[in-house]
């Protein structure tokens, strides 16, 4: 049975406390008895030797030994006395005990002795071989008959120490021992139920609570035994509870993580969710299908290793701007697109929100948009093929509309009789009918326009010019492109801009477009008063403002001006012009510049619309003023009068519609101009090469071969390279044109009077004063001139530094050269160009920076 510790423990102690009282008792005991016997011994020893003294005088006297020895004999059997021995006064042993012999120790001592001696001696003496003595002696006769000595054994007083010591050591042995009992049972009653207690206690450790302890005793054992019980009943009861909770909750935790397993799973879209590291932690089947991943498990692996830059770069980008929702087109398996929505998910670290360091996850939704893409390229398209079918025709009845109403005015109205009033009326009639079919016309072209503008933006297939721009310049020319509508109206036009305002980046044409269409409602839908443009700035955006005074709008259809095709308000009655798109097409394009467009209105009151361009860091391009350099060439290259040496030029129109080759030869030989036509590409080339017309006019869509391709083998033809190309096209392709090199890019429906004064500069300009060699050391700079100058008709060359320069300069035989004047300033080699045989006739146009004057030196 194993012993309880606290049973070993009140052992140890009872021993070690009996061993301290055995040790103390004993010693003290037997020091007080030792002491307490030599005193007796020594008054033993002093009566026996005081009564042999005092019976002894006689015997001492008469000599009778015998009788002295007997006497002496008779002490002996006298516990404690070790020896007697009587001596007379001449120090002689008369009689003694001592057997065999007196030791001779003893003698000695005698012989020191005690002669003088009247009174008892106690002294110590040691004799070998018998061991130590206290020898009393007392003088018999006061000395004069001798002295009787009795020697007390000392050892027989360490004998009976020694008994009596160990008799006391044999007791406290048996109280021991007995205490040992006493403490084994009490200790046993205590420690009983006290295991008892420790392994119930261990019991409900291990969460048993089904055992109960069986303690009834009244005491504090009892009790705390009572408290354990209902401790454990109360325990039981809320683990009961727990686990209840536990259970619920881990059921409904189980029901959501499997609906939410099954969203996932059934989610059309595909789910990637990254870690801060870029890790995937989470994605779902759709995925999978997506980038054609089967059943490879990719959690834990780096998302770009997985899906490459563009996603990875997604889901970086996300965590660091985490308050928004960033998108992206992601190329997905199987040549099909993708549309990624992105948020950022914030992620505790640690549970109990002390030490909150917070890291951003992304969950990725990405949506096959290969169908929409599809479909929107389709609506373009049959938008485009629409407009294009809608305005071809649309051209000629305009165009030729505007002719019969010149000729009519020109020619046969001023031959009706005045003096007749029907036929007056009837003329009236006709004009204001003429004026009608172009006005109606022209609101249809505005509105394919639109049709196709709007879709072109919906599909992203717009070509953004971004360059920086002089808010001012953007204020003034869109006032400029309105001001007839102004004059019309009789309304005052306000500009009110802020000073030092900073540039901003955007496609200029496209803010004017947004700002002339702003201006051109207000001023529509305002009947006197004013119209004021405002521009404001705020900390990280400029703030563009149309006020006016006009017919406002009601506040529940504010939120809707912006729809597709909304026109709202009275639409029935006295409704002004308009296509309901011009608001969404400014949408678009503040929307494509990162900025809001609003409208503040009060109906009856006026209407602010605005918009917001962000100021974003400008890239370093030197602004360069074009107008003025504009201006400078064509003052050196000035069309010339129609003389009739222009008149007898050869155009070639090259047009797949008969109706618009018709329309174009009749306005054209109205001119003076000789016509030939030419229905598509192919016949364009074989008449060109047969002809070898001064300008080509062409359209760009037409069956055979279309206009591009013709353009590209015309320009690439050093027969004909050099004769002037008008593109007239619907479509809107200028980049592809300039870079073909053709010299005018127009747009259907046509614009006589402009296409008519483009013919005659191109004309006047003849063969020779086009080419055009471009130097500057800023690539940007070079590269945005070219394309303005391209646009011109100019020709242009590009060249980046001084030796070049002088290469090109002779091999391409220049009629201009537009240099930076920094770098004409800093080349001693360029300067010296200007001196150089053939380059006489060569016109120099120094470009300085934008606060120097321009200088021509030719
Ligand atoms: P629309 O070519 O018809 O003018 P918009 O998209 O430019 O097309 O405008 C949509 C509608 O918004 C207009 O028809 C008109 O009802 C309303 N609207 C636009 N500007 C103003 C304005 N300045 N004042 C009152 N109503 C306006």
């Amino acid at each position: 049975m194993k012993t309880s510790k606290l049973l070993q423990k009140t052992l140890l102690g009872e021993i070690l406390l009996f061993a301290i009282i055995a040790a103390s008792t004993s010693i003290v005991s037997g020091l007080n008895l030792k002491k307490h016997m030599l005193e007796e011994f020594e008054s033993k020893g002093k009566a026996i030797v005081n009564s042999i003294a005092n019976s002894s005088v006689e015997v001492l006297f008469n000599r009778d030994a015998s009788t002295l020895q007997s006497t002496i004999d008779q002490f002996l059997n006298i516990k404690g006395v070790g020896y007697i021995f009587v001596i007379d006064d001449r120090d002689e042993i008369i009689a003694h005990t001592f057997v065999p012999t007196i030791p001779p120790e003893l003698l000695e001592h005698i012989n020191e002795g005690h002669r003088k001696d009247t009174k008892n001696v106690i002294d110590e003496i040691h004799l070998l071989n018998r061991g130590e003595f206290i020898d009393i002696s007392s003088p018999i006769l006061a000395g004069v008959a001798g002295y009787v000595h009795v020697g007390m054994d000392k050892s027989a007083v360490a004998a009976h120490v020694k008994e009596a010591t160990l008799q006391q050591l044999a007791l406290v042995l048996a109280i021991f021992l007995l205490a040992v009992a006493i403490a084994y049972i009490r200790v046993n009653q205590i420690s009983k139920p006290l295991n008892q207690l420790t392994e119930y206690a261990q019991r409900l450790k291990a969460r048993d609570f089904s055992t109960s302890v069986k303690i009834q005793s009244k005491d504090e054992i009892g009790l705390l035994a009572q408290t354990l019980q209902s401790m454990s009943e109360e325990l039981s009861h809320s683990f009961d509870n727990l686990e209840q909770a536990v259970s619920d909750a881990t059921t409904e935790l189980l029901v959501s993580n499997s609906y939410l397993r099954a969203i996932l799973k059934n989610l059309a879209d595909g789910l990637l969710v990254t870690d801060p590291q870029g890790r995937i932690t989470q994605f779902n089947p759709a995925l999978a299908e997506m980038f054609d991943l089967g059943k490879l498990d990719i959690r834990g692996q780096l998302c770009s290793e997985i899906f490459g830059r563009e996603l990875a770069e997604l889901a970086t980008q996300t965590q660091q701007q985490s308050t928004e929702v960033l998108t992206a087109e992601i190329a997905l398996a199987r040549n099909r697109v993708g549309k990624a929505v992105s948020t950022a998910i914030e992620q505790e670290l640690t549970m109990s929100g002390e030490n909150d360091t917070e890291q951003m996850s992304s969950a990725i939704l990405i949506r096959d948009i290969t169908a929409e893409k599809e479909i929107d390229r389709m609506k373009t398209d049959f938008l485009s093929t629409v407009s294009h079918e809608l305005r071809t025709p649309l051209t000629s009845v305009l165009g030729f509309t505007k002719l019969i109403k010149k000729k009519l005015e020109d020619t046969l109205f001023p031959n009706i009789d005045t003096g007749n009033k029907k036929q007056q009326r009837a003329v009236k009639q006709v004009s204001n009918n003429l004026n009608i079919i172009v006005a109606e016309g022209e609101r249809l072209t505005t509105l394919i326009n639109d049709v196709l503008d709007i879709a072109k933006m919906e599909a992203g297939r717009v070509d953004w010019k971004i360059e920086p721009i002089i808010i001012e310049e953007l204020v003034n020319r869109s006032l400029a492109a309105t001001s007839v509508l102004f004059q019309q109206k009789g309304l005052e036009p306000i500009i009110e801009i802020e000073p030092e305002l900073p540039e901003i980046m955007g496609d200029k044409d496209r803010l004017i477009q947004v700002l002339v269409n702003l201006l051109s409602n207000a001023v529509k839908f305002t009947d006197e008063g004013s119209v004021t443009c405002r521009v404001g700035r705020n900390p990280e955006s400029l703030t563009i403002s149309v006020v006016d005074g006009g017919i406002g709008i009601a506040p529940e259809d504010c939120s809707q001006v912006f729809e597709k095709f909304k026109q709202v308000g009275d639409t029935l009655t006295d409704k002004p012009q308009g296509t309901g798109l011009g608001l969404p097409i400014c949408k678009q394009i503040i929307e494509h510049h990162g900025g809001t467009i609003w409208v503040e209105s009060t109906l009856g009151e006026g209407s602010t619309f605005s918009f917001s361009l962000p100021l974003s860091e400008i890239a370093e391009v030197p602004t360069i003023n074009l107008d003025t350099l504009l201006t400078q060439l064509n003052h050196h290259v000035r069309p010339a009068a129609l003389t009739d040496e222009l008149q007898k030029k050869c155009i070639l129109v090259v047009d797949d519609d008969a109706h618009i080759r018709e329309l174009l030869r009749q306005e054209l030989e109205a001119q003076g101009y000789q016509i030939r036509e030419a229905k598509d590409g192919l016949e364009a080339i074989q008449q060109v090469k047969a002809l070898q017309p001064d300008l080509i006019i062409m359209d760009v869509m037409m069956p055979q071969m279309s206009g591009f391709d013709a353009v590209a083998v015309l320009k690439n033809d050093p027969q004909t390279m050099e004769i002037p190309i008008v593109i007239l096209s619907i479509m809107e392709d200028k980049e592809r044109g300039y870079r073909l090199g053709v010299d005018r890019y127009l747009q259907k429906p046509i614009n006589a009077e402009m296409l008519l004064q483009e013919i005659s500069l191109l004309l006047s300009q003849g063969k020779s004063r086009r080419k055009v060699l471009l130097v500057d050391e800023d690539a940007s700079a070079v590269r945005m001139l070219a394309q303005v100058l391209q646009e011109r008709g100019y020709n242009v060359v590009e060249v980046l530094d001084s030796k070049e320069l002088w290469v090109k300069a002779f091999s391409v035989q220049p009629d201009l050269i537009i240099a930076n004047a920094n770098l004409w300033q800093q080349s001693e080699s360029v300067k010296t160009l200007r001196f150089e045989k053939g380059m006489e006739n060569v016109l120099f146009i120094l470009l300085a920076d934008e606060h120097n004057d321009e200088s021509d030196c030719s």
